[in-house]
C-alpha cells in the first residue's frame, strides 16, 4: 500500500452551528402586470393546447430520459452525450443547433419575433459518475427507473425536450429568442464550466441573455434563487522522504500537513451568513516505515456571502506555509518541506431580490397549476455563476421524484412529471412573451 490513509473525513468536520444562516424571503410580491400576463396566457388556445400536449408527451419524455441515461457523461467528458443531445434538440425543432467543441455545451434556439434579448433555459449534461458506472437501467413495478444520474440531471434533459416540443408542435411563438442549452460541468470539479463558457460578455448569445431558468430534478414548487459560494483547493506538502529509521530527522510532509490542519481547525468563521470549511480528504505517504515525501489535502470552503468566503479563504490559505515552516524548524532543516496550492473549485456566492419578475413569474406559474411555491434557502447550483454575473436566475425542478442522487442506486419515478413541465413552460412563456398574446415580462 502506497498510501498511508484515505478519507480521514471525520478528521476536521466542524459543526459551526452558532453562525446564523441567510434565510430566503417568505414570498415575492406578485404585481398586477404579472397577474395580467398570466390571465392572457391562460386564455390563449395555443398556450393551453401546449399545456395539454405536455401531458400527452409524457411517455416520449420518459423515453428520452432512458435513451440519454445510458450515454455516460462524467464532468469534463460530456462529448458523447452532448452530440446525442444536440441531435435531439434539432429533432425537437430548434434552429441553429450548435455544439461548442471547446466546452461541449450544446444548444439550439427557438426564434422569437423580436431580436435582441434572449431567455436561457438549461439542464446539465454531466453526472458525478465515471465511465463504466452505468450498466443500463431497470424499471420496477411502480415505474421507478434505476440508473446512476437518472434524476440528476437526465430527467430534466428529457423534460426540456418535451418543453421544446410543446412550443414547436403547438405553434406557440415567443417574442424573445429562447436558447435551450445542455450545459457541461455542473457537478463537483466541473466547476460550472458550461455556465462560465456560455454566460459571459464575449459569448454571442450569452451576452444577450435576460433571464436564466435552470432545470434540475424534483418538483417545480421550490424556487432556488440564492447561491452558496464555494472555493476548493488541493494543498500539496512535498519533501524528500526517507527511511523511518535511517533518515530520522528529515522533515515529513504528513507531519507538516498535520501541524497546519491543527491550526486550520481552530479558525473562527466570520459572523453573519453561514460560512464553513473542512479538510474533506487527506492522502499521502509511501509506507508505514517511510518518512512521508508527499501529502495532499482537499479543502472545501463555503459561504452564502462572497465577502465572508474571501476573508475565510485569506485566513486559511495563509496557514499552510506555517505548518511546513514549523516542521522544518523542528528538525532545523529550513526549506525542506514546501507547499503548493491549487484552486480546483470556484463557485461564487450570490443573492437576488425575491421580487424580480422571473421569480414572480415562476411563483405565479405554480399558483396557476395548484402548487404551493416556496423560496428555497441558498444552495450550490448552476445559477451560482449566472447570479454572480448579474443575470436574473432561478433553479427549479423538471418533475418526477428521485432518490439516492449522486449514488450508484439513484432512482427517478416519472409519475406526474409533466406537471412540473407545465409550470416551467408557463414561466418561460411569461418571461419571453408569446407573439400576439403577451409582452415579455423579462427577468428583472
Ligand atoms: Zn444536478
Amino acid at each position: 500500500m502506497r498510501r498511508v490513509s484515505y478519507l480521514l473525513t471525520a478528521l476536521l468536520v466542524l459543526a459551526l452551528t452558532f453562525v446564523p444562516a441567510v434565510f430566503a424571503a417568505e414570498a415575492p410580491t406578485v404585481s398586477q402586470e404579472v397577474l395580467e400576463v398570466y390571465d392572457k396566457l391562460a386564455k390563449d388556445p395555443k398556450v393551453t393546447s401546449a399545456v395539454k400536449f405536455l401531458e400527452s408527451d409524457h411517455e416520449q419524455r420518459v423515453q428520452y430520459v432512458k435513451d440519454l441515461v445510458v450515454i455516460e457523461a462524467p464532468s469534463h467528458k460530456e462529448e458523447k452525450r452532448s452530440r446525442a443531445y444536440a441531435a435531439l434538440l434539432k429533432e425537437a425543432g430548434l434552429s441553429d443547433v450548435t455544439i461548442d467543441e471547446k466546452s461541449w455545451n450544446c444548444w439550439g434556439v427557438l426564434p422569437g419575433t423580436k431580436k435582441g434579448p434572449v431567455v436561457f433555459v438549461d439542464a446539465h449534461l454531466d453526472t458525478v459518475f465515471d465511465f463504466g458506472t452505468v450498466k443500463g437501467f431497470t424499471v420496477d413495478e411502480k415505474g421507478t427507473i434505476y440508473a446512476p444520474g437518472i434524476g440528476d440531471d437526465t430527467s430534466a434533459l428529457g423534460g426540456m425536450l418535451s418543453v421544446i416540443r410543446a412550443f414547436v408542435k403547438n405553434g406557440v411563438k415567443p417574442v424573445y429568442d429562447i436558447v435551450f442549452v445542455g450545459t457541461v460541468g455542473e457537478e463537483g470539479l466541473g466547476d460550472l464550466k458550461g455556465m462560465k463558457a456560455f454566460l459571459n460578455e464575449n459569448h454571442p448569445i450569452g451576452k444577450n441573455v435576460i433571464a436564466v431558468i435552470d432545470f434540475e430534478g424534483g418538483g417545480p414548487e421550490r424556487i432556488t434563487y440564492l447561491c452558496t459560494g464555494s472555493h476548493r483547493y488541493f494543498i500539496d506538502f512535498i519533501g524528500p522522504g526517507g527511511h523511518s529509521f535511517g533518515a530520522f530527522g528529515t522533515p515529513s510532509a504528513i507531519h507538516a500537513a498535520g501541524r497546519a490542519i491543527a491550526k486550520v481547525a481552530d479558525v473562527q468563521v466570520p459572523g453573519g451568513p453561514k460560512t464553513t470549511f473542512t479538510v474533506g480528504m487527506i492522502e499521502g505517504g509511501t509506507s508505514v516505515n517511510s518518512i512521508a515525501a508527499d501529502c495532499r489535502l482537499q479543502l472545501d470552503m463555503r459561504s452564502n456571502l462572497m465577502d465572508n468566503l474571501l476573508s475565510l479563504e485569506k485566513t486559511i490559505m495563509s496557514i499552510w506555509q506555517l505548518g511546513a515552516d514549523e516542521e522544518n524548524a523542528r528538525w532545523n532543516k529550513p526549506g525542506t518541506i514546501t507547499v503548493k496550492t491549487t484552486m480546483v473549485g470556484d463557485r461564487p456566492a450570490g443573492s437576488q431580490d425575491e421580487n424580480i419578475k422571473l421569480i414572480q413569474a415562476h411563483w405565479q406559474s405554480n399558483v396557476m397549476f395548484g402548487y404551493t411555491p416556496s423560496l428555497s434557502a441558498a444552495s450550490s447550483t448552476n445559477i451560482n455563476w449566472s447570479v454572480y454575473k448579474g443575470y436574473p436566475s432561478i433553479c427549479v425542478g423538471a418533475g418526477g421524484s428521485s432518490t439516492g442522487n449522486h449514488s450508484p442506486s439513484e432512482t427517478w419515478n416519472p409519475a406526474g412529471a409533466w406537471k412540473a413541465l407545465q409550470v416551467g413552460f408557463m414561466t418561460i412563456c411569461a418571461v419571453a412573451g408569446v407573439d400576439g398574446v403577451t409582452q415579455p415580462l423579462g427577468g428583472k
